[in-house]
């Protein structure tokens, strides 16, 4: 855990949020100034700064990540329409909450390739 970070402080409770699937490892939740229809973020409970900053004995935790974005997809209803999938990494990819996240964004067409 580390104090300064707000999406710690939601994985432990301090800070609230509209949760939407919570693991042992993973918590998941509306991105609070959505960019689609549909936007949630899923966030390992453990402080880890980004994908870039993953250990090879993550490999669990990555995983589940994903299926826990298959899983938050059709609970959702995008997952026939299209869902899509993102983790930002560092200043170019322009991540603004250093504590790792997926986003799953649906519910209206996307282009492509992103700005
Ligand atoms: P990124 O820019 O990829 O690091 O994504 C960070 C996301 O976190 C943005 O889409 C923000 O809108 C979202 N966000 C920031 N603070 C909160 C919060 N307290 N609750 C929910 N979402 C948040």
């Amino acid at each position: 855990m580390d104090a300064g970070c707000i999406f710690c402080r939601i994985a432990n409770g301090e800070i609230p949020a509209r949760i939407v699937h919570e693991e042992d490892d993973l918590v998941a939740f509306h991105d609070s100034d959505p960019k689609a229809p549909t936007h949630i973020l899923i966030i390992p409970r453990r402080h880890i700064v980004s994908v870039g900053a993953l250990a090879d004995e993550d490999e669990a935790v990555a995983g589940r990540l994903l299926l826990a974005a298959r899983d938050i997809a059709k609970k959702e209803n995008i997952a026939q329409s299209g869902f899509r999938v993102v983790t930002n990494t560092g200043d170019d990819a322009g991540q603004s909450v250093a504590h790792l996240h997926v986003h799953v964004l649906g519910g209206r067409g996307m282009k492509w390739p992103p700005g």
